[in-house]
Formats: C-alpha cells, structure tokens, sequence
C-alpha cells in the first residue's frame, strides 16, 4: 500500500518533472552507458560506405516500400479511430520521408548542406499473414482503460493475453499500435508518453539492451490521441503543459527509431552522440519549442546551432520538417542489413542496366542462397565478359571470365561459401562495367 501510494505520488513527478515526454524509447535504453558515445564502430561504417556507393540506385529507381500494419485497440469508440486518420498517417509518413512536406522552406539555410530526402515508403499490407487480402488495419477491442502503468510495463498492447494483439511477423510487417498509453492521475487522463519504437537489435550506435524483451514486440506503439494527422483529439495535457501534436509527426519520430536513429541530442549532454557525423550535437532535448536562438553545444566541424527541426528532437511539431543525410544513410543501411525482409518482395529479380542496345543481361534468384543464374542475350559479339562478385570493402571474391560470346548465354555463379551480407554483382562488358547489388542469405 505504501509502495503504491509512492508510485502514484512521485512516478509522474520524476516522468514530468523537467518538461513533457514525447517519446518512451529513451526510457529503456541505460543513457549512462559509454556504448553509445564510441557510437560508429567498422560494421556501421562498413553498412554506410555501402550507402554512399548505392547512393544514385537509391535516390533514383529503387525506393525501399515498407508494408505496415496498423493495430488499433481500443476500449471505447473514441479510441477506435476512423480509417482516414490511419491513411493520414501513412500520407505523412510519406510526405515527412520524401522530403515533400511543404514547410521544408521553413528550415533554416544553415542546414540546405545536411537536410535530405529518404527514398523510403510505406504503405498499408495489401495481403495479410495468412495470405488473405486485408487493408492492412486490425481493430481489437480491450478492456484495459490503458497499456502504460506507473511502473512503465511497456507492450502489453503487443499480446492478446494481456489484453493487446499480437503482432503480425514482425520481419514482414512494420507493426503500429495505437492504443491509450495515458495515467489516470488523481481522476484525471494524462498521456504518459506519445508513443515507443525499438531499434533493431545490435546497432552499434544503440546501448546494448536496446531491443525488446520478446522479439515479437519489435515496431511502434502510438498514442491514440496524437495518430494521424488532425487528430479531433489531439490537444494533449501533459501535467499543466499543453503540447499539440496534430502533424502526425510523433509517428514519424518513432518509424526513426525503429530505422535505427537515435535522438538528435544523443539522450545526454555535449558529450553525447546519436552516433552520426552531421546532426549537431545538443546538451538536451527541445522543449516543445521552437527556439531557433539556442546553440547548447559546439560542434566539431561546423558549429550548428540546435537542430529543432530535426525529426529527432523533441521540438514543436510545427518546426520539424527533416532528416539529415547521415540519418537518412543510417535508415538505409538498417534496411538493407537489419530489416532487409520488409523490403524483400521489392527486390526479386535483378535486370542490369548496361545501355548496351545489343545486349540483355539479368540475374536470379535476388536474395539467393546456392548459386546465381547469369542470363545474357547478345545480338553482337561480345569479346570479353568478365563477371565479379564484391564485397562492401571492394574485395573481389569470385571471378568469371568468357571470352567471344554471341546468342544466349548462361552463367551459373556458386555463392554457397559466401557468408551472407549485401555484395555487388559487376559485368564488365567489353569494358562497359555495370554494378547491381545482391543479398547472399
Ligand atoms: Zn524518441
Ligand atoms: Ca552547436
């Protein structure tokens, strides 16, 4: 009884204290941890070289769609949300990630050299997990009045044992639920966090201990009141502070998370890093603010002021209108390297683009296991082909060579003793060389 009363005295004090709480991922991760200030380790660096080298098939032909699933659980009609708002949701989604968002022209000039677009997508699962056709939105009712408690037990909404759903398979879906994660204190409703995602396990420039306690618990969870965009009930009361969150951008910073990204500020003072080269660095969080006079920190380059509009910063709603190029790299590699099951189904077979009119030239299986089948078409002599599989550091690892080629051509590549990762695929024509990237699992 007296624990209990402590709780409900000081637990929301010590939660709100300084200011309001947007978002509960920081709220599992050990922020005294050094893990995440020696943030940039070989395989990060290895998985953003990668980008930087695939950087034009990104920005250009290859957009990376992300299928997602919305969970809506829900105790009351209130909670139960109309699906415009999920499909606002998914348009900002969009919007935010392209970089179309209107009020891009409101980021100050000081960022045009770090601010830019992802080339990554969402949109609602078309088929579900047992192969059936779904809108890609579940609707649960619960009797839970709320999925948080004063001793912030996180994804009990992820379980219908304990009152939630399960998620779809999270290696296939970006799992959202949008539920109530309010206290009731003294009488009144008050949002603990708006929402939480978990970063996929392993990221070097996470702490350890960053992932989720069950692995189906990976995705995002939202609040009900701040999802979508112009949300009817979105005006939200955090202990005497009213914060408006409106944009559907608290989604955004979350789906950040989820890709990898940390806060802007590095969750500590000017020592601490979200790992990345280009955000600056911060001595906390924004206040809900849109206080373009701060500059907390000095950078080690060049000395930004406080990036609040950055997606990762806990500023305004209303001042937030970007990623940065090393965020967007970072989304990217995870992706490709930590969540590359999402995005498979984009990636299928590969065609090489050669700009050679006599000649076709594709590949298959992509993602492959055993052997790759090299199919070539040429209606003129090729006198050389030479065909290269590489890795991430430019390492040839196998080598093919024929000579004086014409009609239908097959080479059949044996990658059984390749370990898996993302490699590139080169033919050098003639001369004309063309890279595809392949995944060997
Ligand atoms: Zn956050
Ligand atoms: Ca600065």
């Amino acid at each position: 009884m007296i624990k209990k009363l402590f709780l409900l005295l000081f637990l929301p004090f010590s939660v709100f204290s300084q200011h309001p709480t947007k978002c509960g991922t920081p709220f599992y991760i050990n922020n005294q941890s050094s893990f995440f200030k020696e943030a940039v380790n070989n395989s990060f660096m290895n998985a953003k070289e990668w980008v930087n080298n695939n950087r034009k098939k990104l920005s250009t032909d290859s957009i990376l769609n992300v299928p997602v699933v919305v969970h809506i659980i829900h105790e009351n009609s209130i909670e139960n949300l109309d699906d415009s708002l999920v499909y606002s949701q998914i348009e900002v989604l969009n919007r935010d990630f392209s970089r179309s968002n209107s009020d891009t022209v409101n980021m100050r000039s000081v960022f045009d050299t770090i601010a830019a677009p992802a080339s990554i997508q969402f949109y609602l699962a078309t088929i579900d997990p047992n192969g059936n056709p779904t809108n890609g939105i579940t609707r649960t009712f619960t009797n839970e009045s709320s999925f948080i408690d004063f001793n912030l037990t996180l994804d009990l909404m992820k379980d219908d044992a304990t009152g939630g759903v399960d998620a779809w398979p999270v290696e296939k879906y970006l799992n959202i639920w949008v539920c109530d994660l309010s206290f009731n204190v003294f009488g009144q409703s008050i949002p603990a966090i708006l929402g939480y995602a978990y970063p996929p396990a392993g990221l070097s420039n996470w702490p350890q201990g960053s992932s989720p306690t069950n692995p189906n618990f990976d995705g995002v969870v939202i609040h009900y009141e701040v999802f979508g965009r112009n949300n009817p009930y979105s005006s939200v009361n955090q202990l005497g502070t009213t914060i408006s969150a409106n944009m559907g951008r608290t989604c955004v910073h979350e789906v950040g998370h989820y890709l990898g990204l940390r806060h802007v500020w590095g969750d500590g003072d000017c020592s601490a890093d979200d790992g990345l080269l280009d955000t600056p660095i911060a001595i906390d969080q924004s206040q809900f603010d849109c206080d373009s006079t701060k500059n907390s920190c000095v950078d080690f380059s060049y000395d930004f002021p406080d990036m609040i509009e950055n997606y990762m910063d806990y500023s305004s709603e209303e001042c937030q209108n970007t990623f940065t190029r090393d965020q967007v790299d970072l989304m990217y590699a995870v992706l490709i390297n930590d969540r590359y099951d999402l995005i498979n189904n984009n990636m299928i077979s590969t065609n090489v683009e050669t700009n050679l009119e006599y000649i076709n030239i594709s590949f298959l299986p992509n993602p492959v296991s055993d052997f790759v089948q090299i199919s070539l078409v040429t209606q003129k002599k090729v006198n050389n082909l030479e065909i290269k599989l590489i890795d991430i550091s430019g390492r040839v690892l196998l080598k093919k060579n024929n000579k004086n080629i014409y009609g239908n051509h097959k080479i059949k590549l044996d990658v059984k003793n390749i370990k898996t990762g993302v490699y590139f695929l080169q033919t050098n024509i003639d001369e004309k060389i063309n890279t595809s990237t392949i995944v060997i699992q």
